[in-house]
């Protein structure tokens, strides 16, 4: 008996009757005594529908309005949540983002969550009535609609269970826990009982959209006692939490991520304050900057090429090229076609090796490496994105087996 927030993804609600494998989910769990504060995202592929939607309108719409449409999504599902848990008779109430407390920060398209504003929701829980809510947005301090970013009704489920204090916060989705990789893509990926926060972190920000990085960084920050589980069958899933009891594997798991683009900046000249100038000027421009490489001087002229976000990619281009005689290039060259993928583990630190591993494992698939990033406990390559599930499949083999 306790206060459980359960989520559920987009293929989770698709359709009417996985609504009503929802409601029938979320209702057993009330009916065994439990308080349920429900999170939902947009049926099916409503999301990806409202953005070509949008498309059709205006190739540059504002961030403002894209994000009044966006919300619509969630808001239709909570509805049909709803009423399908009143079917079943019991006592539901469906709230809104703004409803439901939540104040983000003024960013449209990928606000942070700042507060909530439990109230509303104590009052409905008093009343002993089960709250379904409006996932993947906020209200800023402009009274505007917000939203979190994609995947971002993750982060929306454990920021309650953090500002409620829930016992629980269970990720239901279409995979039945998190595997040592995208289960889609590698066919001998491998089911974790439990995973640490941080090796999590790790995956999500490198691209296993299993979960939302925010999510899981405000579970780690907060304590939230977090699992993925499946919507279609009921059995255990994967805990993740801050220490977890099996030994530090070496790779834990492998990721890839497609949204990703490489800009070159060729025939730079070899002197100080280049880089300052070019990373100055991408930080202006508010792009996320990932690996960066740099090419040794020869007669006098280097090279800096360094990844940006596929969907920034066109405004660091146009960013560079206005700058040519400044930055006296020779020119700039983007290749968007290709995948940055990575391994984690938290063992990898103290053991040596673990990188000549992974790049034979390439090697011996005939994948060229374009770039190369390393941390304590991560290795990344980015590679043509023609190879990228050859090459999780390679690494995945070469680690885990
Ligand atoms: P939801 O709509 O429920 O939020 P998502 O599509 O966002 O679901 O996330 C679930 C998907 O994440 C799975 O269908 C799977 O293809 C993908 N995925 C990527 N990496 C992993 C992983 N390591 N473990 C499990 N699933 C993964
Ligand atoms: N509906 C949003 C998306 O597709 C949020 C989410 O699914 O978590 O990104
Ligand atoms: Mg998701």
């Amino acid at each position: 008996m306790g206060l459980i927030v359960q989520k559920f993804g987009g293929t989770s609600v698709k359709d009417a009757e996985r609504i009503f494998n929802v409601a029938k989910i979320v209702t057993d769990t009330y009916s065994a005594g439990n308080d349920v504060v429900v999170v939902v995202s947009a049926q099916g592929d409503t999301t990806d529908d409202l953005i070509a939607k949008a498309a059709e309108i205006n190739a540059n719409p504002s961030k403002r309005e894209m994000d009044v449409l966006l919300s619509t999504g969630e808001q239709i599902s909570i509805s049909l949540l709803a009423m399908a848990i009143e079917k079943l008779g019991f006592p539901v109430i469906s709230l809104t983002g703004r409803q439901a407390g939540f104040v983000t920060q003024t960013n449209y398209g990928n606000a942070r969550i700042k507060s909530i504003d439990s109230h509303r929701l104590h009052r409905e829980l008093d009343k002993h009535r089960i709250v379904v809510v409006a996932g993947f947005q906020g209200l800023n301090r402009f009274d505007d609609i917000t939203t979190l970013g994609r995947g971002g009704s993750d982060t929306s489920a454990v920021a309650l269970a953090a500002e409620l204090g829930a016992d629980l916060c269970q990720i239901y989705t279409d995979v039945d826990g998190i595997y040592t990789a995208d289960p889609r893509i590698v066919k001998n990926a491998i089911k974790l009982d439990e995973i640490s926060f941080d090796e999590m972190l790790e995956l999500a920000s490198l691209g296993a959209q299993v979960l939302h990085n925010r999510s899981v960084e405000m579970a780690k920050k907060y304590g939230v006692n977090m699992e993925v589980v499946s919507s279609l069958e009921r059995k255990p899933g994967t805990k993740v939490k801050e220490v977890v009891k099996m030994e530090k594997m070496l790779v834990r798991g492998v990721a890839r991520d497609d949204n990703v683009a490489r800009v070159a900046v060729i025939g730079l000249p070899d002197e100080p304050g280049i880089a300052f100038k070019i990373f100055t000027l991408m930080a202006k421009k508010n792009i996320n900057v990932d690996i960066i490489l740099q090419s040794i001087g020869r007669h006098n002229t280097k090279d800096i090429s360094f990844t940006v976000p596929l969907d920034q990619v066109d405004t660091a281009k146009e960013a560079l090229e206005s700058q040519l005689d400044v930055l006296k290039a020779e020119k700039i060259e983007i290749a968007d076609n290709v995948s940055k993928v990575s391994i984690v583990g938290a063992g990898m630190q103290s053991n040596p090796g673990v990188a000549a591993k992974m790049f034979e494992a390439l090697y011996e698939n005939h994948i060229n490496i374009h770039m190369i990033s390393t941390s304590e406990i991560k290795i990344s390559v980015l590679i043509d994105r023609k190879n990228s599930e050859k090459a999780m499949n390679a690494i995945h083999d070469a680690f885990i087996g």
